[in-house]
């Protein structure tokens, strides 16, 4: 029977890193310590859309025995980027529930003693202005974790809309955040083998346009598209994209039109999670490629573990992403 450590390690290797303050790890002695060797991982934060599930102030059936506690819930979809060599954690988007994401990560970070930690992520990359992507950041400011010049990465149109717009404005203005300009196709090296480079992707740009990010590691390669419009819109095709890429994890937003009523399938501004699979089938069933979906919305029935469409889509190959899950890079 495993013990102390030994017991916290198992634990985060089952995902479930958020359980180590019971695991009786010594601060000094975190799992982190133990697996120093350990490569580069990304481990998945977030999985819904936006609006969280519950979605707030939804009372449909799902969201309902999701509040209840019938069926897990689900944070707004981010990712982790975790460096075990140099014990640094980058965020990929920062959300709404970036309290709880921060949470899920105590294992893979150096925590300080009785106070609050000011640079609890080392970094972040940001995919776009909307709100579930990005308003995190107001936890960073000076009524809660007041970080001291963390860097976080955005195109230069996101980096004007946070440096000239309140509430994101006080935070550069403040320090607590130093922006640096995202260039398409060209990567940001993290060390430990570890590159993350972003390419435009067509999507609703009110305030920003959108990206999506591929993080590089001494072994795989991972693609995170949590928005975007239909892969008919991408120039290169999603295909082209995915050559070289070993796990994609892709915008599951919305899995057949049947879930918004009154809607045509050409007023959804998303791929179809059927479309989706129809596309990579083919790369999926040849152990190419790795797809997991993400950014699920409510009323996605793939959502909830065991629903006919759930079993539809692991029937095919793919799977649905889950909080905790770890993906080596
Ligand atoms: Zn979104
Ligand atoms: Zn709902
Ligand atoms: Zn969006």
């Amino acid at each position: 029977m495993p013990t102390g450590c030994a017991r916290a390690a198992e634990l985060r290797a089952l995902g479930l890193g958020a359980l180590l303050v019971f695991a009786g790890c010594a601060p000094g002695e975190s799992p982190a310590t133990a697996e120093a060797t350990r490569d580069p991982f990304v481990r998945i934060v977030g999985t819904a859309q936006d609006g969280g599930f519950p979605h707030a102030a939804c009372e449909h059936r799902a969201c309902r025995d999701a509040r209840e506690g019938v069926t897990p819930r689900r944070l707004v979809a981010s990712l982790a980027i975790v460096l075990p060599a140099s014990r640094r954690v980058f965020l990929i988007d920062v959300t709404p529930d970036v309290r709880e994401q921060l949470d899920l990560l105590r294992d893979v970070r150096s925590l300080p003693d009785d106070r609050v930690d000011r640079s609890p992520v080392d970094g972040i990359f940001l995919t776009h202005a909307h709100i579930g992507h990005y308003t995190g950041l107001a936890f960073l400011g000076f009524e809660a974790v007041h970080t001291r010049r963390l860097p976080v990465w955005a195109t230069a149109r996101m980096g004007d809309f946070l440096a000239n717009h309140g509430p994101w404005s006080q935070l550069v203005d403040l320090g607590n955040i130093e922006l640096n300009t995202v260039v398409p196709d060209e990567s940001v090296d993290l060390g430990d083998g570890v590159t993350v480079t972003a390419f435009p992707v067509p999507h609703r740009d009110e305030l920003s346009d959108t990206v999506a990010y591929v993080i590089a590691g001494p072994r795989r390669k991972l693609l995170f598209v949590p928005d975007t419009d239909k892969w008919s819109t991408w120039e290169p095709s999603l295909l082209d994209r995915l050559d070289g890429i070993d796990v994609a994890l892709l915008d599951g937003s919305f899995f057949s039109a049947r879930e918004l009523p009154g809607r045509s399938v050409e007023e959804i501004g998303h791929p179809l999670i059927g479309t989706t699979m129809d596309l990579l089938q083919e790369r999926v069933a040849s152990g190419a490629l790795e797809a997991v979906f993400i950014h699920l919305n409510h009323s996605n029935p793939a959502l909830v573990a065991g629903s006919a469409e759930r079993r539809q889509l692991e029937s095919r190959g793919f799977t649905v992403a889950h909080e905790g899950r770890e993906l080596e890079l």
